[in-house]
């Protein structure tokens, strides 16, 4: 179940950055060979810059996977190497606006994005007002607007679109809890915080609900599914912003309590179960869960702290359930 990968994955937004960088440097490079056979030399500096930073960018990436910064680095680049060339050359550089426009909206947050190259385009109308005819300038106006505001509509919509895909891919839909893939990342993540930050205790706490076969059955399904709901409503209401619940099974739930030595995650656990028997769902039925409750212990894995959560949570059963006890 869970798989432990040394070598990270490259994610979207690494592809994106080293698309973009690789593409620019490379692109950049042959008008830098040209301007130095020119000897055009400030607009060959400028290329010669542009080809080692945004190469540099590329590089970086490429061997951290850091992806925030270069990005942010990548588009201020983009806008100034369009501006100073302007600067330099004049309104024949000015459909390098265009690229650097999309580019942007792909590199930072949407809104940031406008702002910066709604500031471009009001300083490159000011270094060309005396080159321009009023004619030029409002076709280039318009189109550099028509190009932001395409990439701003685009950029938001693609944005938003991930955002729910990434709720769909973690969330389990009856519940709204973190479903078993979230909690398998978790568990990797935590573990691998734990082996570098040693003296971060983290802690889980595995929740089965009691005989809810019988729920079930005697209920319905339908009350049954009201009463998972309400069961993570209970608990989420009881727990720090930091502790995460996922639902593990049908029935069985998982948190996990980072920085959350034992002595408290007992406490948490007996708090919750309490919580639970007091809740009153049912009229007739008292519905109550079993915890098992583990810390981390140094170099398990994951599969192994879960087993002693739910080994824990099974002597709980056995001991007449409505029951908590800790591994
Ligand atoms: P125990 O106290 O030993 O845990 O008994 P139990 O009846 O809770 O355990 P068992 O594993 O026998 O049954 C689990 C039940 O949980 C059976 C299954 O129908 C129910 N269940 C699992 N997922 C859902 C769900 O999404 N909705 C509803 N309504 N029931 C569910
Ligand atoms: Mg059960
Ligand atoms: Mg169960």
């Amino acid at each position: 179940m869970i798989n432990h990968t040394s070598k990270p994955k490259r994610c979207a937004e690494e592809y994106i950055i080293m698309t973009l960088s690789g593409v620019s440097s490379l692109g950049i490079l042959p008008f830098a060979i040209l301007r130095l056979i020119q000897q055009d030399w400030a607009v060959a500096l400028l290329d010669i810059f542009a080809v080692i930073a945004i190469g540099s960018l590329f590089g970086y990436v490429y061997i951290t996977h850091n992806t925030k910064v270069p990005a942010r680095l990548l588009a201020f680049l983009a806008m100034l190497i369009v501006f100073i060339s302007v600067t330099l050359k004049g309104s024949g550089q000015l459909m390098w606006i265009y690229p650097a426009l999309t580019a942007i909206f792909f590199l930072l947050p949407v809104n940031v994005a406008a702002l910066l190259s709604g500031l471009v385009l009001v300083g490159l109308g000011l270094v060309l007002y005396d080159e321009l005819t009023l004619f030029l300038t409002l076709e280039f106006y318009v189109s550099a607007i028509a190009t932001l505001l395409f990439s701003y509509a685009f950029s938001d919509r693609m944005r938003k679109q991930q955002d729910q895909l990434a709720e769909l891919a973690t969330k389990d839909p009856l519940t709204g809890a973190g479903n078993r893939r979230a909690m398998e990342q978790k568990l990797l993540d935590t573990i691998a915080f734990q082996r570098r930050e040693q003296g971060y205790p983290a802690s889980l706490i595995l929740m089965d609900l009691d005989n809810f076969k019988k729920v079930n059955d005697n209920f319905g399904h339908a009350k049954g599914d009201d009463i998972l709901i309400a069961f993570v409503d209970t608990i989420e209401k009881r727990i720090r912003s930091t502790d995460k619940l996922y639902r593990f099974g049908g029935e069985e739930f998982v948190l996990i309590a980072e920085n959350t030595p034992i002595n408290e995650a007992i406490k948490l656990a007996e708090s919750l179960r309490h919580a639970v028997e007091s809740d009153g769902w049912l009229a007739e039925h008292e519905v109550t869960i079993s915890v098992g409750t583990a810390k981390y212990n140094p170099h398990e894995s994951a599969f192994e702290w879960l087993g002693r959560a739910d080994r824990a949570m099974y002597q709980a059963k056995e001991q007449g359930r409505n029951n908590c006890c800790v591994a």
